[in-house]
Parts: C-alpha cells; structure tokens; sequence
C-alpha cells in the first residue's frame, strides 16, 4: 500500500480577471497570495485584454491563466481563492459587475466536480469564451478537457466568441 495520503499533487488551472484600478498590480498580487495559500505556481500567461463580457459599460478586463500544483482539494482551493478575491477588496455590486479580481477554478487536474451553486470544474463557460481559452490554451496548449477530450489548443481554435481578445 502506498502511504502517500496528502502528498498527491494536483494540478489547477485558475483564470484571473479584474477590471478596476490598478489591474496589473492586482494581478500581480492575487498571483504571489495564491503561490504563498495554494500552491506552487508553475505556469503563467500573458496578459489578455477583453471587453467586458455580458455588461459593455463597464472598463475591458485583464485576463491571465495561472498554473499551480498543490494537495488541497478543489473546495479548499476555492474557499482560499474567494478569501483572496476578498483580500484584495473585490467590490461585488451585481452579476457581471466591477470588481478588483476575480479568481475562477478552469480545470483542476482531471476531476470533474458538480457541488450545484458552489463548484462546477470544468469551468461550464471555458469552452464558449475566448477570454478563457485563449490564456489558458497559451500554458497549456496539449491538456484535454476531461470531458470532452479536446485539447485546450484545439477547444480554442473552434470558439466562436464574438468579444475581441488582445494580447499584451
Ligand atoms: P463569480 O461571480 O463568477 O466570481 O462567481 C463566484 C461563485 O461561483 C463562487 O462563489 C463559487 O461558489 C461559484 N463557482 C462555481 N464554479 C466555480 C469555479 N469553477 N470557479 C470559481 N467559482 C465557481
């Protein structure tokens, strides 16, 4: 038997976002909280700007795909990301509303997760938004998608998104 309990590393791929303030700084650090609560980062993309999605009087976001290995469990993930979101003082005002970060749970490693209103990985949205995909397909071009066994590259290159995504 192997005694390895707690010592199996996942790995996760989170998508951050923000749209207020200083967003590059906001980044920066919602990256260095979750590399010193979560996990070892190991990957991270570039910057991708997009207009804001579902509300267009609002600032474009900043999107970046992280990477990291870590033996917590995708709940515990999430509990500590919602606390880091906090941390940096996301302002909730509604749905698709301004905040200062925002941290969303992509894939982690091949688990498919339903907790109804609480944690759906995959993400339910990745496969129709650009602003996922193309950071996401950028540190992880060759992963499949554990349901629909595509690679993140190939999911990427199908999306019909209208929202234009730029590269910074
Ligand atoms: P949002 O407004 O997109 O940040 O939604 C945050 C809420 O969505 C959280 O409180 C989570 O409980 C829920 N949620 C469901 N699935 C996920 C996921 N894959 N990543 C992050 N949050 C999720």
């Amino acid at each position: 038997m192997m005694l390895n309990q707690g010592l199996e590393y996942s790995t996760a791929y989170l998508l951050l976002g923000g749209n207020l303030g200083d967003r590059v700084a906001n980044l920066e650090k919602a990256i260095e909280l979750l590399n010193d609560k979560i996990g070892k980062v190991i990957a991270v993309s570039s910057l991708y700007e997009t207009a804001a999605w579902g509300k267009t009087d609002q600032p474009a976001f900043l999107n970046q795909a992280v990477a990291l290995q870590t033996n917590l469990s995708a709940l515990a993930v999430l509990d500590l990301a919602l606390s880091i979101e906090q941390e940096l003082g996301r302002v909730r005002k509604d749905k698709w509303g301004e905040r200062l970060i925002d941290i969303d749970i992509i894939l982690f490693g091949d688990q498919i997760i339903n907790i109804p209103d609480r944690l759906q990985v995959p993400h339910p949205h990745m496969k129709h938004r650009k602003f996922v995909m193309e950071p996401l397909a950028e540190i992880a071009p060759q992963v499949l998608h554990p349901v629909l066994g595509e690679t993140m590259l190939s999911i990427c290159r199908n999306i019909s998104d209208p929202l234009e995504v730029k590269k910074l």
